[in-house]
C-alpha cells in the first residue's frame, strides 16, 4: 500500500522538519566522503592559519543537499572565526552588503548561499571588498555627489551554488578556491545513515541502513529525512529497531521506490515515455505539463537522473535512455527496421 505523503520526501533542499541543526557535522572529520576535497581543504585552512591571513575566497558547488552549507560552517569553526549566513536573493540592497560587510570582524567567514541569484548591482558592489578589502560607495546624489571608500576587516566569502553556469565570469574568477560537491556512493551513503542513527538513538542493522542508503538519491540531506521518517514507522510500527524488511516497508509506504525515485521522478520519466514516445523533448514542454517551474526540474529531478544515466540531455531536447524505459517496465519503440543494403536479404 501507498500511503499519500507530501511530495517532497526526496526534495533535496531544506525542508521544515529535517534535523539538520542535529545531525550536521561539526568538523571536518566528521564529514563523510569527498575525501580528496576535505583534505585539500585542510591543507588551505592550515596554511591561512599559520601565515595568520583569512582562507582565500571559496566556492562550493553541486546539486543541493550535498553538504555546501556544512563545509561552510565546519570552515569557520576549525578557524575559530565567526560565520555570517546570507543568500543571493535576499541581498536586494547595497546598503544591505555594505552593513553586513562592516560589521565583520578579522577573517569572518560570510557565506552566501545561491551566489548565482545575487543582484548584478550587488556583484559590483562585491568585487572591490574582495579585492582589496574596501568598499566604494557613493554618497549624495546630482553634482554633490562623492565616492567614499571604506577600509574593511580581510574576511572570506564563501558561496554556494547549485548552477555554476549561472555565476558571471567576473564573480566566478574572484575565488581562489573552487569545490565541486559529487553525489554519494551508496556506500558514503551507509556510513551517513549509520552516523544519524547514533545521533538520534535508535538501532539499525547494517540491512537497514543499506536499504535507506540505497534509496537516498546520493544526497545526505534525503538520507537524513529519510532515516527520520523510518524511525517513526520503527517506533510506531515496529519494535524500535529499523531492519531491513521495517526500512522497506516503511520507504515504500513514503512513496520511495527501489531506486530512490519518488512520484515527481516517475511522472517526469512517465511524461517523456508516454507523451513523447521517450523525447527528445524541450524542458519547458516537461515544466508545462508537470505544472512545476523549470527551476525546480533542472535544479532537483534532473541532476541524479543524467548523473545515473535515465535521460540524456541531448541539443534537441531530453531523451530517455534504456534503463528508464527498462525500469518503468515498458518497451521503447521499436528502431526503424536495418537497412537492407543489397536488397537481397543478405
Ligand atoms: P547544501 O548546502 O549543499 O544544500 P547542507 O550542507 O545543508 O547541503 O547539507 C544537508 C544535510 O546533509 C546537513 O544537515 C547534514 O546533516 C547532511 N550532510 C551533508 N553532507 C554530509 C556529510 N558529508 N556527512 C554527513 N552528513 C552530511
Amino acid at each position: 500500500m501507498v500511503v499519500s505523503t507530501p511530495d517532497n520526501t526526496l526534495d533535496p533542499q531544506l525542508q521544515a522538519g529535517d534535523k539538520d541543526l542535529q545531525l550536521r557535522p561539526q568538523m571536518l572529520d566528521e564529514f563523510i566522503g569527498h575525501d580528496e576535497l576535505r583534505s585539500n581543504l585542510r591543507v588551505f585552512m592550515q596554511s591561512a592559519k599559520q601565515r595568520r591571513v583569512a582562507i582565500d575566497h571559496t566556492l562550493f558547488f553541486g546539486p543541493p543537499g550535498l553538504g555546501k552549507t556544512t563545509l561552510a560552517q565546519i570552515l569557520a569553526r576549525e578557524l575559530s572565526v565567526n560565520i555570517r549566513m546570507t543568500s543571493g536573493p535576499v541581498l536586494a540592497k547595497a546598503g544591505d552588503l555594505a552593513a553586513i560587510l562592516t560589521n565583520l570582524e578579522v577573517r569572518d567567514v560570510l557565506f552566501v548561499d545561491e551566489i548565482h541569484r545575487l543582484h548584478p548591482l550587488i556583484e559590483e558592489v562585491l568585487y572591490p571588498a574582495l579585492e582589496d578589502f574596501a568598499l566604494d560607495l557613493v554618497i549624495g546624489s546630482g553634482p554633490a555627489a562623492r565616492s567614499v571608500r571604506i577600509e574593511l576587516n580581510p574576511f572570506t566569502l564563501v558561496g554556494a551554488t547549485t548552477r555554476l553556469g549561472l555565476l558571471t565570469t567576473p564573480l566566478r574568477d574572484r575565488f581562489g578556491i573552487h569545490l565541486k560537491l559529487e553525489y554519494y556512493s551508496p556506500g558514503q551513503l551507509y556510513a551517513i545513515v549509520k552516523r544519524g542513527a547514533k545521533v538520534l538513538d535508535i538501532a539499525i542493522t547494517p540491512g537497514g541502513a543499506e536499504e535507506i542508503a540505497r534509496r537516498s538519491r546520493g544526497t545526505p540531506r534525503i538520507a537524513n529525512r529519510l532515516l527520520s521518517r523510518v524511525v517513526d514507522f520503527a517506533l510506531v510500527e515496529g519494535d524500535g529497531k529499523i531492519s531491513k524488511q521495517l526500512a522497506s516497508m516503511a520507504l515504500t509506504r513514503l512513496g520511495v521506490d527501489k531506486l530512490g525515485f519518488d512520484r515527481s521522478d516517475l511522472q517526469y520519466l512517465n511524461i517523456i515515455a508516454r507523451k513523447y514516445e521517450g523525447g527528445p523533448v524541450g524542458i519547458d514542454t516537461i515544466a508545462a505539463a508537470m505544472s512545476e517551474t523549470r527551476d525546480s526540474i533542472e535544479d532537483v529531478i534532473e541532476p541524479f537522473l543524467l548523473q545515473q544515466g535515465y535521460i540524456l540531455r541531448t541539443p534537441r531536447g531530453r531523451t530517455l535512455a534504456h534503463q528508464a524505459w527498462r525500469h518503468l517496465g515498458l518497451r521503447p519503440p521499436s528502431a526503424p527496421p536495418a537497412q537492407d543494403l543489397f536488397g537481397d536479404g543478405r
